[in-house]
């Protein structure tokens, strides 16, 4: 049937997801002890600006699978939009399949559709690939028309300057506890880390957001607390880093507290994290395992002063007042069982006291997705266990046994010496 634009009823829905330390038993006495594990994140902020890029008159409901929203496979809806990353995509694709028994349009999109667009086709009306901003007035426009076409894919990148301030009170503030939020501050990556979809999904041109609506975005937050979800203002090349200090001479008039990621290709300059501390950086959330200078850190041919200076990296960030907390990648085909030892030892010596470990996962149109599916590696395509938490393909260095022995003895030992304070702080902002 026909219909106006404004007259559409859309469900917007962010399936459930197996966090990563879920079901793993061993872990829960232990870890309960720390809390460790037991922080959440805010959802996806795709579902914020899909909000915002949606005309008013449009009713658009946000069901959140992830806390036991309801589900009515019944409601009546002009479309059905799934936004998913791959540990949500057995899940969004169950979903999937319930409305399209019953006739509901049903259109896909996020990380794990742009990067798997042929098995997300199987369970969709329609794909979209890529950024969803560029096209997603049109999707609007096919749906009403009753004309919507398979794939959706911009021709060109969007530029951020028009993107619209998500519109973040789709959320429903008195459900969600959180007292943080976050905040998108470029897009692209040009580095292909083995195992990261960004550059797939986003491209590998690197996109500013201008500073005006970064900070605009955040004044209009009721929050003192917030993600920058991209590490890649975070790499040591002279664009970033003039943007990220820009940016913190902005933020420092804010008053605010900022947990920043990066991989372990940062800038080496005592100053340069003085100044982020200044402009309200607290934390730094640091993956270790797939750009070069951490995964030489973790491989057994590391040379003495290599190892010297991820140590001195880690004291230049906690010596500016930041709190630097590791996440550890264990299962590359450069690491045998020596890694555990070795991380163990990184950190000891470097006197990291949060930290994180995981399991490589091989989502596709990565690197290492492309690798494993080559090699004929990939144990499983059940979705809800790529989460870096579990094993799902065949390791080369390691039994699938030592490696999840390895992952229990990392968590183990790290914490069997830590203070409780020094591992609850930091699991919030506030410390
Ligand atoms: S992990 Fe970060 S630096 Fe590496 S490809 Fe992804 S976005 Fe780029």
């Amino acid at each position: 049937m026909i219909k106006q634009v404004k007259d559409l009823k859309i469900l917007c829905i962010y399936p459930h997801f197996r966090k990563f330390l879920e079901g793993h038993t061993e872990l829960d006495k232990h870890l309960k002890k720390y809390l460790v594990g037991n922080y959440t994140m805010p959802p996806s902020l795709a579902l914020p600006i899909i909000a915002a890029l949606t005309p008013e008159e449009i009713e658009l409901k946000l069901i959140d699978d992830n806390i036991k929203e309801k589900i009515d496979y019944d409601e009546k809806a002009d479309m059905v939009a799934i936004s998913c990353f791959t540990p949500q995509a057995q899940r969004a694709y169950e979903i999937a399949d319930e409305f399209r028994k019953r006739n509901t349009t049903v259109v896909l999109g996020g990380i794990h559709p742009s990067t798997a667009p042929n098995e997300a086709l199987l369970h969709a009306d329609a794909i979209c690939v890529g950024e969803v901003e560029p096209v997603w007035n049109q999707i609007l426009e096919d749906c009403a028309s009753g004309n919507l076409k398979k794939i959706y894919k911009p021709d060109k990148t969007y530029d951020l300057a028009s993107m619209p301030i998500p519109k973040r009170d789709i959320f429903k503030q008195d459900i969600y506890k959180w007292n943080a939020h976050l905040v998108l501050t470029n897009r692209g990556c040009s580095v292909r880390c083995g195992g990261c979809p960004i550059p797939e999904k986003e491209g590998t041109r690197v996109r500013l957001r201008p500073i005006d609506n970064i900070v605009e975005d955040i004044r209009g937050m009721p929050y003192k607390e917030f993600y920058f979800t991209d590490d890649t203002i975070m790499l040591p090349g002279k664009k970033y880093k003039k943007f990220i200090l820009n940016l913190m001479e902005r933020t420092r008039e804010l008053d605010v507290s900022i947990f920043v990621a990066s991989t372990m290709m940062m800038i080496s300059e005592p100053e340069f994290y003085k100044k982020l501390h200044k402009g309200g950086v607290s934390s730094m959330y640091t993956i270790f395992g797939f750009d070069r200078i951490s995964s030489k850190l973790l491989s057994p041919d590391c040379t003495p002063q290599e190892w010297q200076q991820g140590i001195d990296l880690v004291r230049m960030i906690e010596d500016a007042g930041i709190h630097f907390f590791a996440s550890f990648g264990i299962g590359f085909d450069y690491q045998d069982e020596r890694v555990f030892d070795t991380i163990l030892k990184f950190t000891e010596d470097s006197g990291i006291d949060l930290a994180e470990f995981y399991i490589i996962t091989p989502f596709p149109g990565t690197p290492l997705g492309i690798q494993m599916e080559k090699e004929n590696r990939i144990l499983h395509r059940n979705y809800n266990y790529w989460n870096h938490g579990n094993i799902v393909f065949k390791p080369k260095n390691f039994t699938e046994q030592e490696l999840m022995d390895g992952f229990y003895h990392l968590w183990k030992s790290f914490y069997s010496d830590k203070e409780e304070e020094e591992t609850l702080r930091s699991f919030t902002l506030k410390v």
